[in-house]
Formats: C-alpha cells, structure tokens, sequence
C-alpha cells in the first residue's frame, strides 16, 4: 500500500533524531517564552531551554498531567496569542473540566498531513467514497479525518452523527467504501443490517478506521468476517492533536507513531519511571512540531508497549501496541486491582465471540459486589433455561479462577444495554449509597 510521505515515513533513524532534537530545541524555547507553567516550571528545576544539546536533555523535565491541563483552562497553555488561533477544539469533561486546544494553520496543515498518513496506510486512495461517522463538533475525530481524506482526494460525507439507520441508507445507496467510526458504531451498524435483513453484499464497504474507543481482536475478525472488508486502528487524544498520532499499516501488529512530530515514552505509570522496549506502561508524549498547543512529556493515561523493530510496510517509525485500556479505568474491587478489559478477555474467550457486557458496582453489607450484564445474541437467549445457566456457571467459574472475584452474571437480551456514542462499561455505584 501507499506511504503518504515516504521521505518522512521511511526516514533513516540517524536522521530522524537530528531533525527530533532540532524541533525539540525549538518548542522548548516556544514554551519557555511563552508558556507561563513552563518557564516556572524550567526556572523551578533549574533547566535551561537553550542548552539542550541531546534528546536525553529531555528526561530532566518532569511529567505534564492532565489536570495541569485542567487548571490552565481556558487559554493558559496556549503558546501563540488568540489572533494566531485558526481553530479550537476542546475534551467532552466528562470525567471533569474540560480541556480547550488551539491551532495555528501550521498546527491544522501538519494535522491534514498526518490523517492522510493515516488513511493512505489503509489504502485509501482519490477513488475511494469515505463516509465520516464520528461527530463533527468539538470532538477531535469529525474533523481532524476530514482534511485529511479531502488532501487525498477521495469524496467524503461528512455524515458525523445522523441517525444510524439514515447512515446505513447513505453507506449502501452512496457506494461508501471506507467508513470512518468508532467500534460502537459499527457494532450498531452490524446490528440494524440483521433486524432489517440487508446483507453485507448489498454494500460497497472494503476498509473501515475505528477510533476513539478500544476494541478487541475477536471484534476484529468477527466484522471482518460478517462484512468481508479491513478494520484499522488508528491512535490519538486531543491534548496531543486528534487523531493523526499513530497509525497501523497494512502489516497490522502494532501502530506507527509519527515521530517526525512527537516523542514518545512509556513509564511507570506509579513510579514514573522511564521503561524499556516491549514492557507496558502509560505512555507519555512530546509534541516537537505543534505551535499553538505544544506539550512536553505529557502522560496520556493510556497504557501501550513500544516495538522498536522495522516493519514489512518498510517505514522507520516505531511502533506501539494497540491501546486497550487507560490508568484511570481501572476499578478497584474489594482491594483487587482490575481493568475491564480483563473481564471482556475471560467472556469472550468462554462465549466465543465479541459481547456487548456492562460491570454494575455496589455495595451490599458493606463488601462490593459485581455484577455483569452480558447481551447475548437472540438465538442463545431463545435456547433452552439449561443453557443459559450453563454459560453464566462457566463465566463465573473463569472469572473467579483468573481475577479471584465472585460476581453476579446475568445474560440480557441483544440491546438491553444503553447505547451512546461512547460506550460505558462501569456502572459504579457505590459512593452513591
Ligand atoms: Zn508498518
């Protein structure tokens, strides 16, 4: 498949550290200047922005969190004044005060680029119809993708968040061959297609990108399989640019990280701790290219390796694991440490197949209790009582060997769980009593 930008895609890795150190010197003498957090925080530790003469300069500068980001709300981390800002988006706040982002139109020209990238490893190309199912609004997803399908040419419909059955009539009557979605999306999409009987032969679909939420490699080959087309994983956050951060390539084991324009680490995500090639931590990232927003070392909260070895797709760009859960998803129950993503493992692995489940947390006598949701599909759930009983015994019995926790299984029919944009997989409710 293409390399959009094949000198900076296959860039000799000698060369690519010069250029990082060069771009490095200049935004750390950009946040300096012009970032009030960063020249106390420089002035604090003693580091001087101007006499950084190698890439490891930059371990000395400590961690940029998320609430650092919180607490300069609305503009102080911007390192460009307002009239220089051509665009803002902002996070959702869901999980508290939102952050706002600015761009520069060299900060929106370098984003154009790197969605291209991006697409193009996916083999999109000018004659492909992409259909962009992620909303066009705040969020980074809409469109940071739009550019960059617009800058290869292909004819884009920016269908953002239409009703999804409006959707399914625009996919198969538009020919669209690449969709542009979050997982959730393309399991509703999936769903709807079975209640109205439309085949997948009857759509033009070959490639879709999912984004913005983690999904699993059953999921993966259970949509390949049903659609007969390619699913990618792409990775970005906000804070950082969108999407555009990394990318998979047609090889699919592992993401490439534009490194022309970010620095990424992986650290210990309680210690801080910088960790080797191959060990799982949060990873932390620098922007080296970015002039309205830039960010040194900051912690992403999500969780990922980093794969130094070359690629079969022939770029230089090091690669990370596909993210699958973030620091604060995990959930502490009854003193154990767990992340969702375990529980969604064991179920699979027991139904066969990719689920849609929800964890419910309460308290009962003051000791936490779990209980899991599961949606199973309609012909399981007509089948005989014997069998239902069957798979909720066996769940359970995984669930308490491998994570030593005894929860509350309940099957529920296809689509009882709320569905929204993001999907919610704890429900916590225990502080509320
Ligand atoms: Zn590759």
């Amino acid at each position: 498949m293409a390399i959009w930008n094949r000198e900076y895609e296959t860039i000799d890795r000698d060369e690519l550290e010069q250029l990082q150190l060069e771009r490095l010197q200049q935004t750390l003498s950009r946040v300096y200047r012009r970032v009030s957090y960063y020249k106390n925080l420089f002035d604090k530790i003693g580091f001087d922005p101007f006499d950084v003469s190698s890439l490891e300069d930059l371990k000395k500068i400590p961690y940029t969190t998320k609430e650092t980001l919180r607490l300069a709300y609305p503009y102080d981390m911007f390192a460009v004044p307002l009239r220089e800002v051509v665009r803002m988006q902002s996070t959702s706040g869901t999980t508290g005060q939102p952050i706002i982002v600015g761009y520069t139109k060299n900060d929106i020209e370098h984003w154009t680029e790197l969605t291209a990238r991006v697409l193009s490893a996916a083999g999109v190309t000018e004659d492909d119809i992409i259909m962009i199912s992620f909303p066009y609004g705040l969020f980074t997803g809409g469109l940071g993708f739009h550019y960059g399908a617009e800058r290869i040419g292909a004819s884009v419909i920016p269908s953002s968040s239409a009703d999804i059955e409006d959707q399914l009539t625009i996919m198969k009557d538009y020919r669209v061959t690449v969709c542009i979605c979050a997982p959730t999306f393309m399991a509703q999409l999936s769903e709807i297609m079975d209640i109205k009987g439309i085949s997948p032969a009857e759509l033009s679909l070959k490639t879709a990108l999912l984004g913005a939420e983690p999904w699993s490699e059953s999921f993966r080959r259970e949509i390949e399989d049903k659609f007969s087309i390619k699913l990618f994983d792409n990775y970005g956050l906000t804070e950082i640019i969108g999407p555009g951060v990394a990318f998979e390539c047609e090889e699919r084991n592992g993401l490439h990280i534009a490194e022309d324009h970010f620095i990424p680490e992986v650290i210990d995500p309680d210690t801080g701790e910088i960790l080797d090639f191959g060990k799982k931590g949060e990873l932390v990232i620098t922007t080296i290219s970015k002039e309205a927003y830039p960010l040194i070392r900051y912690r992403t909260g999500d969780l990922t390796v980093l794969y130094p070895d070359g690629c079969g797709c022939g770029r230089t760009l090091v690669k990370m694991g596909r993210v699958s859960e973030r620091v604060d998803d995990m959930i502490i129950i009854n003193g154990k440490n767990i992340f969702p993503s375990q529980f969604e493992k064991i179920i699979e692995d027991v139904v066969g197949k990719s689920v849609n489940f929800q964890l419910v947390l309460d308290k009962k006598d003051n000791i936490d209790n779990l209980e899991i949701q599961i949606e199973i599909s309609q012909d399981i759930f007509s089948d005989e009582m014997k069998r239902l009983t069957e798979i909720e015994k066996n769940i359970s019995r995984e669930i308490e060997e491998r994570l030593d926790i005894i929860p509350d299984i309940k099957l529920v029919e296809p689509r009882t769980i709320k569905r929204s944009m993001k999907r919610r997989r704890v429900i916590d409710r225990r502080n509320k009593n």
